[in-house]
């Protein structure tokens, strides 16, 4: 029923962040290499996501922002080898039911007439028009949570928080996602748009580092590219595929972390960003790792961290929220413990 469908899809699209999530993540699985996040309002009033991917095929506008509908995964035996971001179809849907929902989509073989589609609240495609475009896609919404008045109460009471979150958020796929030009922009109510921080599809996480927190930040960082060799375990996660026998598996730990010794007038944002293979996750046990580490070598401040841990994907699950954030790792406790030894090390060095 829709009230049914209604409620499921308030799970998956809790607040602002999980709609730019949602948006942003199709934009890169799509192969986009811009990716344009216009809020208006801070999103209250709209947001639009516009990337230069590879567009909608006509054939599939009447499935789309269907319940469960992806292009994204053939078997589920696939969900162990996942490259992309998506593979459940329920994001466009979720939007679908709770907010005015439209996209403008151009294929390559279409431009330059690009396709608007009109959805109904129950993800059927209502209407199309063709109208001027380039190759790639705009989502846009408006009017969240427009039918469920208590949540959309909440969003504009917490509005100065969820803002936070969700300009948090971007600045972690801007950073971590090489050769992707990312725009954010905001437009109040009544004024002029304005950009808050943009990369230029750098091939180095380093060079969007400096695009998102400035020259002056990435100066007090250091490089890392930690390897923690795991020894080799049977475990659920497996699955039959486990490396041969006796092979140790490789973990690398990549990014930037401060100095320890980066000290006064050289202050770092507090900030502390987290992926999985270069998905941005909530790793509380790895960020207190890296906090514990760095105080015990300068107890006044806390690090800036960006850390991405490249694993095999058979090492983890990410299908366990909705939202994937939340990650099952295997043998997460014998990875915490050498990771600890690895920035001990890497902090010994440096010349402190
Ligand atoms: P999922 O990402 O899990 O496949 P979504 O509901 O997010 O599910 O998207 C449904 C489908 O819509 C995708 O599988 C993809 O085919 C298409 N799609 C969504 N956003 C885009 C985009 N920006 N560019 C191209 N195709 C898209
Ligand atoms: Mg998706």
């Amino acid at each position: 029923s829709s009230a049914v469908h209604q409620i499921q899809s308030g799970q998956v699209i809790v607040d602002l962040c999980s709609v730019a999530k949602e948006l942003v993540e199709n934009s890169v699985d799509a192969g986009a290499t811009a990716v344009e996040v216009r809020f208006k309002n801070q999103g209250l009033d709209s947001i639009e996501v516009q990337d230069n991917g590879s567009g909608i095929a006509p054939n599939n506008y009447e499935t789309i922002a269907l319940k469960h509908y992806t292009s994204k995964l053939s078997s589920y035996d696939d969900l162990s080898e996942l490259q992309t971001f998506g593979f459940r179809g329920e994001a466009l849907s979720s939007l679908c039911a709770l907010s005015r929902f439209s996209v403008v989509t151009c294929t390559q073989q279409e431009a330059p007439r690009a396709t608007r589609l009109e959805f109904e609240t129950s993800g059927k495609l209502k209407s199309t028009s063709v109208v001027s475009g380039q190759r790639g896609t705009t989502v846009i919404i408006e009017d969240l949570f427009r039918n469920l008045p208590v949540r959309r109460r909440e969003l504009e009471r917490n509005i100065k928080r969820e803002w936070g979150k969700v300009i948090n958020l971007l600045n972690q796929y801007a950073c971590v996602q090489t050769g992707v030009k990312f725009t954010v922009s905001q437009q109040p109510t009544k004024g002029k748009r304005m950009i808050l921080f943009s990369t230029k599809g750098n091939p180095t996480t380093r060079e969007n580092i400096i695009n998102v927190f400035g020259v002056k930040t990435m100066s007090a960082l250091i490089s890392m590219d930690l390897k923690l060799a795991l020894t080799p375990t049977t475990g659920p996660l497996n699955k039959g595929k486990a490396r041969a026998e006796g092979s140790a598996t490789e973990v690398r730990v990549l990014g930037h972390v401060s100095r320890p010794t980066h000290g006064e007038g050289r202050q770092t944002p507090d900030r502390q960003m987290l992926y999985v293979n270069g998905r941005p996750c909530g790793l509380p046990q790895f960020a207190k790792v890296f906090n514990e580490v760095y105080r015990s070598y300068n107890a006044s401040q806390s690090p800036f961290i960006f850390a991405d841990i490249q694993l095999d994907t058979h090492l983890y699950d990410v299908n366990v929220s909705p939202d994937k954030r939340t990650i099952l790792l295997h043998d997460q406790g014998q990875m915490l413990d050498n990771l600890r030894e690895s920035l001990i090390e890497l902090f010994e060095t440096q010349d402190v």
